[in-house]
């Protein structure tokens, strides 16, 4: 299996990167992504390399249906982007970036009143704030945030599972767990705090798409797919983890392609009219030669690979 390394600028800031990189490989049952975040260390990366192996070497499980819906994500920008990037999408639910360090409530509130305008009172939006507010902060915003545009959830408002359980006890609005199972040593915490409302899911760092749905199961809370904006090869995966779930009654946060300038395949995963399609994606030579790293990032990204891979007794 060659690993062929990409790095793709991302045009809005995101997650305080603006490049995203990563390697996709292909294995006898297809393409696959490892792409931890360059602030996971090797240990933390286990799982990920897990997920490309599972992608890599086996079928991915029945589908139950043959297309997702998906929201659209709005960075911390001013209304007026906020607004364009909605329209642009054609996505009914758009997940709204909040708690930008620097930035105050009232841009905030600024940029979700903007997405439920853009929306109409038919659309949804839903709020992340990547557990940056402590428990006072949280209620108070999302109090507000509610208010001005009637949220469909609040995404990992604080930090630990102790504080969300203690936010979702004080506010109406439900609240969704996202690093508290994606980085935590045990995902079903969660459950047993009763911490969230909604369980929200990313394949990578969960170990694969037949991990997922193991977890899925015994969490016993409805499942958002999102992704770690990855490339459309590590996105697929998702989409299968998604199409695979017995019930989806929320969009998936798959349709991340847009945060990315480029790709390792030529028709990228972008979303029609809120949906994208279920199903193997296959990177062509022409894409991955223009994502392709330079040979200083290609370097440490082969040897991180080495060194996971290694860590995980795995020399295949
Ligand atoms: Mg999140």
């Amino acid at each position: 299996m060659k690993p062929h390394v990409y790095s793709l600028p991302m045009p809005t800031r995101f997650r305080g990167i603006t490049r995203r990189e990563g390697v996709v490989l292909e294995g006898p049952a297809g393409w696959a992504e490892f792409s931890p975040f360059l602030d996971y260390d090797d240990a933390e990366s286990l799982g990920w390399w897990r997920a490309a192996q599972d992608s890599a070497h086996r079928e991915w499980p029945a589908a139950v249906r043959d297309r997702v819906p998906v929201n659209c994500t709005v960075p911390a920008v001013g209304p007026e982007e906020a607004a364009r990037v909605v329209r642009a999408s054609g996505c009914q639910t758009a997940k709204v970036k909040v708690a930008e360090p620097g930035q105050s409530l009232d841009d905030d509130v600024q940029r979700v009143s903007a997405v439920r305008e853009a929306l109409g009172p038919g659309g949804r939006v839903r709020v992340d704030a990547n557990g940056l507010w402590d428990v006072e902060q949280a209620v108070a915003a999302v109090r507000a945030l509610h208010d001005a545009a009637t949220l469909e959830y609040v995404e990992q408002p604080c930090r630990t599972v102790e504080e969300l359980a203690l936010v979702r006890r004080r506010v109406e609005v439900p609240v969704a767990a996202d690093e508290s199972i994606r980085r935590a040593e045990d995902p079903l915490r969660v459950r047993d705090l009763e911490a969230a409302d909604i369980a929200v899911i990313k394949v990578q760092p969960l170990g694969g798409v037949h991990a997922c749905l193991r977890i899925a199961e015994q969490i016993g809370l409805p499942v958002v797919v999102s992704s770690a904006v990855e490339s459309s090869v590590g996105l697929a995966a998702g989409l299968a983890l998604a199409a695979a779930l017995p019930e989806l009654p929320y969009a998936c946060g798959l349709a991340t392609t847009s945060l990315l300038d480029g790709d390792v395949v030529s028709a990228p995963l972008v979303p029609v009219d809120g949906y994208l399609p279920v199903g193997r994606v296959t990177p062509d030579a022409a894409a991955l030669a223009t994502a392709a790293a330079d040979p200083e990032t290609t370097a440490r990204w082969l040897d991180r690979l080495a060194r996971v891979q290694a860590l995980a007794g795995d020399r295949r």
